[in-house]
């Protein structure tokens, strides 16, 4: 499936997610019991965050064997979370990457807290999570700390996406090329925890 096929039955499955047009058991009667014979072939990556609020499966509609999710804190693309991609890009053919940001994000505001005030004492591995959003969400900051608060999360989670979406366009040779060919979209997309609403950027 291409990468605008994909993304047009992740924005329908969004909406009827938010329209709550289904209880979920139309889901139930439309999953497709794993087979290992078959195989699996996602039609779209998801690179969401862990929070609880965001399970990708529940927010786009899909049941099993639709969505490759990588979930870790931040949305952040570590070499492991790049990995896990490149496995699914080059295995499954799957030809569209969203990286899913939320609102009130947990990882953000750490690490924008951090940058404003004293950061509060953190283990080494909590640090590793912060450190990769940092770069994202320094300019944000630098620019911005007057700013409203909400408004200054809010930018700092999109630029954080941003992040993500570069750092696998750029650190992976093996999705730059799948890119080159035509054969891979990588998108942004936040969440809305208030409204249940994903926004994709550059999607009009
Ligand atoms: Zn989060």
């Amino acid at each position: 499936m291409n990468a605008d096929l994909a993304l047009q039955k992740l924005i329908e499955g969004n909406q009827r997610y938010v329209s709550a047009t289904t209880d979920g058991a139309e889901l139930t009667t439309t999953i497709k019991r794993a087979s290992a014979d078959e195989g699996q072939k996602p039609f779209a990556v998801i690179l969401g965050c862990s929070d609880s609020r965001v399970p990708a499966e529940l927010v786009f509609h899909r049941g099993l064997g639709d969505l490759f999710v990588v979930r870790v804190a931040g949305n952040i693309a570590a070499p492991s979370q790049i990995g896990s991609i490149e496995f699914a890009c080059q295995n499954f053919g799957t030809e569209l990457v969203v990286v899913l940001g939320h609102s009130h994000c947990g990882a953000i505001k750490a690490t924008v807290d951090a940058l404003i005030s004293d950061p509060e004492s953190i283990s080494p591995n909590v640090a590793s999570i912060v450190d990769r959003v940092t770069p994202a969400v320094l300019p944000v900051v630098a620019k911005q700390e007057h700013a409203d608060h909400s408004d200054l999360i809010h930018n700092a989670m999109r630029a954080n996406v941003e992040h993500s979406v570069m750092n696998l366009q750029l650190r992976s040779p093996e999705l730059r090329n799948l890119i080159d060919e035509g054969k891979l979209k990588i998108i942004g997309a936040e969440y809305s925890i208030e409204t249940g609403v994903v926004d994709f950027y550059g999607d009009d």
